[in-house]
């Protein structure tokens, strides 16, 4: 661009040329076809190894298309709102303030749940719809944990309410179209399942298998429908997910916390499941982790015991108590009898470092390796990857570059492919300047 700015300095201007259009003309293929549009797709509690359990020939073809990993290493805790919006921020919990599924703030005096749209929430982090958007990168969000909230005051070009009803093909087919759009660079789309079939089957049974092959559909679906628009080539598509999911039982491996302790101890509990965040009552925080110490399969601490590694503690939102299970069990306040209503046989939350709670990626596109499997990944490095390939300037954030560099080809780091058509335009036309001055000298 910079030799864009000499040439009027340069050279006279002939007759019957016009500087401004031709610059306008350069500009245009110059930011446009310079850069490739942005495809990112969650399928909720994808599992790493659910691809090796069932036949799954379109998830197949985009790995041999492309490049993928064994699992990605995703944050703690492994639950879909702090997951999602790391992915999306590049951010560990602790920063960005989506602490879990359910929150109490002690500033706001508070709680949250999944429904809540209030932007004080959520504005501890920029999620790469806000970065894109500031940038003039047009984006559509069509569901994504936060993307319906005025993050900033501002919203995408285009989202969605959540409506978990609307079928999964025309979440692909209404995407698409937003991609067709000459002016759009970054789409983003989350599907429920395999989440959903995962709590309530588990992840081992025989029932998540036509679940899987019904994903290995969609994806085929959405990459007709690419091919169909004449992107399947030209997007950089990624597609992976929040966390994985294990096998849970609601009959055997409960702690059924009010058996240790009462309400003079315990004010709240905030979240329960595979993690409890425990609101003590005033002054009863040691005394809380002293009742529950010593009983089997759960750890629990205080808040500033939390092992750095799960990039939890420093936030407010993140209460006095905290503990979690060992895989499969469940820290409730209600009994087994209760909680076997609910009938789930699978879920998640779980250490992070557990093999089934972490998820599956692959991408394809101009800038990835085809037929790559590379290193590892962790989920913050989501982030500052979009914006690179956006060529836009990421926000502060958690994530590597340096590793997420892996998944990308040489050519495209060497600023060729479809930069190189805009090297190509710009020299050719250049040439055509000159000789086109030569003429009318
Ligand atoms: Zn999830």
């Amino acid at each position: 661009m910079l030799q864009m700015n000499l040439i009027p300095v340069i050279l006279p201007k002939p007759r019957g040329f016009s500087w401004s259009s031709t610059l306008c003309f350069l500009c245009l293929v110059c930011s446009s076809a310079a850069r490739s549009k942005v495809l990112l797709v969650s399928m909720d509690g994808f599992q790493h190894d659910y691809l090796s359990k069932t036949d799954t020939p379109n998830f197949d073809s985009m790995i041999s298309a492309g490049v993928t990993m064994p699992y990605v290493n995703n944050s703690f805790i492994t639950a879909t709102f702090p997951s999602h919006y790391t992915m999306a921020t590049g951010l560990f919990s602790e920063s960005h303030g989506i602490v879990s599924n359910a929150m109490y703030d002690p500033v706001f005096d508070s709680t949250f749940s999944k429904k809540n749209r209030e932007p004080r929430w959520w504005d501890g982090g920029e999620p790469i719809w806000i970065t894109a958007t500031k940038a003039n990168r047009k984006t559509g969000v069509y569901f994504w944990p936060g993307s319906e909230v005025a993050i900033q005051g501002i919203h995408p070009a285009e989202w969605r309410p959540y409506e978990e009803k609307v079928p999964l093909e025309d979440r692909v087919r209404t995407v698409v179209s937003w991609l067709s759009r000459d002016d759009f660079e970054l789409a983003i789309m989350y599907f429920n399942e395999p989440d959903t079939s995962g709590h309530k089957w588990g992840p081992d049974h025989q029932e998540m298998l036509p679940v899987i092959r019904r994903m290995d559909r969609l994806l085929g679906f959405l990459m007709e429908e690419l091919e169909r628009a004449g992107l399947k080539d030209t997007v950089n598509f990624i597609l992976t997910s929040d966390h994985g999911m294990t096998t849970i039982d609601l009959k055997n491996k409960v702690v059924e916390v009010p058996k240790y302790v009462d309400r003079s101890v315990l004010h709240t509990m905030v979240t329960q499941g595979a993690t409890s965040m425990m609101r003590p009552q005033p002054g009863k925080a040691a005394e809380l982790v002293k009742a529950l110490s010593g009983i089997d399969h759960i750890h629990v601490m205080l808040k500033k015991d939390i092992p750095e590694r799960f990039h939890l503690k420093n936030n407010r939102r993140v209460m006095d108590v905290f503990a979690y299970g060992d895989e499969g069990w469940t820290i409730s306040e209600w009994n087994a009898t209760v909680l076997q209503r609910f009938g789930n046989k699978g879920n998640h939350g779980y250490d992070n470092t557990l093999d089934s709670m972490k998820p599956f990626f692959i991408a394809q596109g101009p800038a990835f390796k085809q037929g790559a499997s590379v290193e590892p990944i962790q989920n913050v490095d989501i982030y500052p990857l979009v914006c690179f390939l956006l060529e836009i300037e990421p926000s502060a954030n958690n994530g590597s570059l340096t590793r997420a560099k892996l998944l990308l080809n040489d050519k495209y780091l060497n600023g060729a492919g479809l930069k190189t058509d805009c090297n190509f335009a710009f020299v050719t036309l250049l040439a055509f300047i000159v000789i086109d001055i030569r003429f009318f000298i």
